[in-house]
Formats: C-alpha cells, structure tokens, sequence
C-alpha cells in the first residue's frame, strides 16, 4: 500500500482532495506550467498530466506538496499488459508519484478477468511502492453488477485507488456509481471520481458519496466559490448530510422510487428541503430547494417536495427543530395501515428517545389536510405515524430525526414479530418511569409522552 493513500476517514478540504487535471492533447507548455502553479497556490493534492509533461511538472512541483499524477494506457486502455509496464516506468523515471490506469475495458466485457486481473498487477508491481495506483474502470461503460465486480478485481491485484471515468468516454461520475465503488472496496482503498465535475457541489456530493479524491479541470472556480462568504459554510454541510443520509434511508427501503422527502432548517427562517419527484438513493445538489417557512423558492430550480407543508408546520411550531424526516419505512407504515399507534413500552430505547408513537388520522397527501391533521401532535412527540401513509420524525439535526425514524421501524418490525410468536410482554410502571428518570438526567432534547406501561 502506497504511503500516499488518502483513507477516506480523513477530514479532507476540498482543495487537499482535488486532483488538478488537465489530460487535453493540445494542452501547451505554458497552461501546464500554470495548473502547476496553481496546485501549489490552492494546496491541490495532485496535478494528472499526459506522460509527456510529467518530467516538466515534477521539476516546477518539486519543492512543493503536490504531487504528480500521470495516465497509463490511457485513454482506452486496450493496449498490451507489457505497454503499460513500461509506460509507468517511465512514467517513474521521470518524476510520476501517482499512476492513473485505464483497465482492460474488452478483456472486461468478455469475461477474461484473470487478464484484467494480471494487467492491474504488472502495472502495480511496477510502482512497487514507489507510486500510488489508480484504476480507471470507465463507470459509464459499466452496469451497478460490472462496478462491483471490476472495483473487486482492483482490490485483489493490490491497487491503491478506483476511479470512476477517463473523461473521453460518453459519461462521467455519478454518485451511484462512487457509492458503489466505495460500498465495494470498503474503507481500505481510495475512490476517485472523475469525469464531468465542474462545480463545487458537484465534488461536495461526490465527497458525501464515499470518494476521496476528486479528479476536475474545474479545481480553481471550484475552491474560489469556496472562498466567497456568501453561502455560510453550514449551507454546505447541510447540503451533503442531505445527500448522505437521502441514500441511506433508500438503502435501508424505507423509501423507494420518488417517496419522502427530507429537510434542514438553515438559520431561522429558510429550509433546505429535496425536491417533488427526487429520489433519496440518488440526490444531487440540485435537488435540494432553499424555501423561506412560508414555502416560497428562494434558491434552486426545482420545486420543493409535495409534503413541504407538514415539514413547515413542524419548523413553525417546533422552534427547537432543525430537521425533518419523512419515510415509508415497510414495518411502521403497516401499523399506520393496521390502525395501531406505537405507544406501548416495548423497547427501553425507544421508551426513551420516541415515548408514545401516536397514529395521525389520514390526511390527503400533498394538501393543507397534512398539517392540520399535524398540528394537534406537534408541542407533544417527536415522531407519528401517518394513518394509511408512513411516518415522520423530527430532531435537533438530521441525524437525530433519522436516529428516531430508524428506532421507530425497529420497535414497528420487533412488535410485529413478538406478536407473530404469540406474546408481547411491555416493560411495567416501575421500569417506564425508571427509564424516564434517566431520559432527565441525560437532558434528552425534545418532547415525548411517557408510553403505556
Ligand atoms: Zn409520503
């Protein structure tokens, strides 16, 4: 493993994460000379060059951090095993310390992952240490089952990164795909994505996606927006942990195809909410809709969720609230359709974080019938079931509310199973108030009411 491997764990700025890129042909010597120059001024971790200007960059960088990343086979990497040997020697002896490598696309396709295996290993043995290994996979030419299976082959012949596209094929990164690559070669390797990414969000999403290192030509308008003050730095936050935990409640099926909707309030008065029609799997920045607490746009192009009216009601009567969820998690939204509130004392988890989970009467969805049918419940819980519909949940962040939606399934599937085995036994008075004792002495945030013993 390359000294130089970035461990995703690492908090990195953006700037540390970006691979500055400039891989055009007609590229001439003095726009290489300035992308070295920017890379040392913007603090990028890497410039990738063609072979040709690798000699030149690792001269200007050499007293620098940055580091130089060239191509291998590149860009259709369908050239001999032996070629790309001797193009990273070369690569080496003229100053490369990173070494992006098209894999064996053909070899691929038809089956002979031996030779795309052996052709990822010859090209690592000879960095032997000395360079980190990147391996192109072209994500765009790949369905989701041929990602996993070419980031695995990448991850047996000892590569240090995968990266998503070459940039010259139809289509670049995508967030899916990054997910993938990182859920697939897990936290021991690198993800680059690359391919298409032009703005600050974009990279941002791809951060919040699982990759490591972002490879743009876009780097400088990219930290330059960065440093303009106009968005507050929680904007962005606020932005990736709806991406981040939109795919997690999709990976988890509690939402499937364009159901739920999340939100974030952002100071006050304005709520940053996904958009009507989006799917949570796969947000991206423009997705997400700036709304003030009466629902007006303020920013983005699309139209806010449908169901923005019953998060809005929360944010107006809930001034302790900073994000809401809501899902259709399989087991909690039976109940919602069986008729059953949760509130009996099943769980001391959720006896203390949810208290009694009660049923909204049906309201028409996407009408003002929601937040009226909310209202009542508001000053009292912090999670419902929404009759004939899901359920929704609210916290002090985003994570909090989804803490609370995910304990609400399991205490939903647990009730569910315990009933099918015949028994449910609930925890008595003296052990309720017991765990409500110790909710007051953590300070537990929000509001409950206490289950039925
Ligand atoms: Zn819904």
């Amino acid at each position: 493993m390359c000294p130089a491997f970035d461990s995703p764990g690492r908090d990195l700025s953006l700037p540390a994460a970006i691979d500055h890129t400039l891989l055009k042909p007609e590229a001439t010597e003095a726009q290489i000379r300035a992308l070295c120059k920017e890379a040392a001024q913007y603090g990028f971790a890497a410039v990738c060059v063609n072979p040709y200007w690798v000699k030149l960059c690792a001269q200007v960088l050499a007293d620098t951090a940055v580091k130089v990343c060239t191509v291998v086979g590149f860009p259709l990497g369908a050239i001999p095993t032996a070629a790309k040997r001797a193009e990273t020697q070369q690569a080496l002896d003229d100053g490369a310390q990173e070494i992006d490598m098209v894999i064996n696309l053909g070899a691929f396709k038809s089956g002979d992952l031996a030779q795309v295996q052996t052709d990822i290993e010859q090209v690592v043995a000879a960095a032997s240490g000395r360079a980190t290994v990147k391996v192109i996979l072209e994500t765009g030419s790949l369905d989701s089952a041929e990602v996993v299976q070419a980031a695995s082959l990448a991850k047996q012949a000892g590569a240090d990164f995968v990266k998503t596209s070459t940039g010259f094929a139809g289509s670049g990164a995508t967030v899916e795909d990054v997910a993938l690559m990182r859920a697939t070669v897990g936290v021991e390797m690198g993800v680059k994505a690359s391919g298409g990414i032009r703005s600050r969000q974009d990279a941002l999403a791809m951060l919040a996606a699982g990759a490591s290192r972002i490879g743009t030509s876009s780097s400088v308008s990219m930290v330059s927006e960065e440093d303009q003050s106009a968005k507050p730095a929680g904007d962005e936050r606020a932005r990736a942990e709806l991406i981040e935990f939109g795919r997690r409640l999709w990976q988890r099926e509690y939402v499937a195809a364009s159901e739920g909707n999340l939100s974030i309030r952002l100071g006050e008065d304005r709520v940053l909410v996904t958009r009507t029609g989006a799917c949570l799997g796969t947000l991206a920045p423009e997705d997400l809709v700036l709304v003030d607490l009466d629902g007006k746009p303020i920013e983005g192009k699309a139209e806010a969720s449908a169901e923005l009216a019953g998060h809005l009601e929360v944010y107006r009567q809930r001034a302790d609230v900073e994000a809401v969820v809501h899902a259709h998690p399989p087991y909690a939204t039976a109940c919602a359709v069986a008729g059953l509130a949760l509130d009996q004392c099943v769980l001391p988890e959720a006896v203390v974080v949810l208290g009694a989970v009660p049923l909204v009467p049906y309201a028409t969805p996407w009408t003002d019938e929601v937040p009226k049918a909310l209202r009542p419940h508001l000053s009292k819980c912090d999670a419902v079931l929404l009759a004939n519909h899901g359920a929704m949940t609210w916290g002090q962040s985003l994570a909090a509310a989804i803490d609370k939606m995910e304990i609400l399934e399991t205490t939903a599937r647990v009730t569910h199973l315990a009933l099918s085995m015949g028994k449910l036994s609930t925890l008595d008075q003296a052990a309720v108030e017991r765990l409500m004792q110790l909710r007051e002495q953590k300070g537990l945030p929000g509001k409950l009411t206490p289950c039925r013993p």
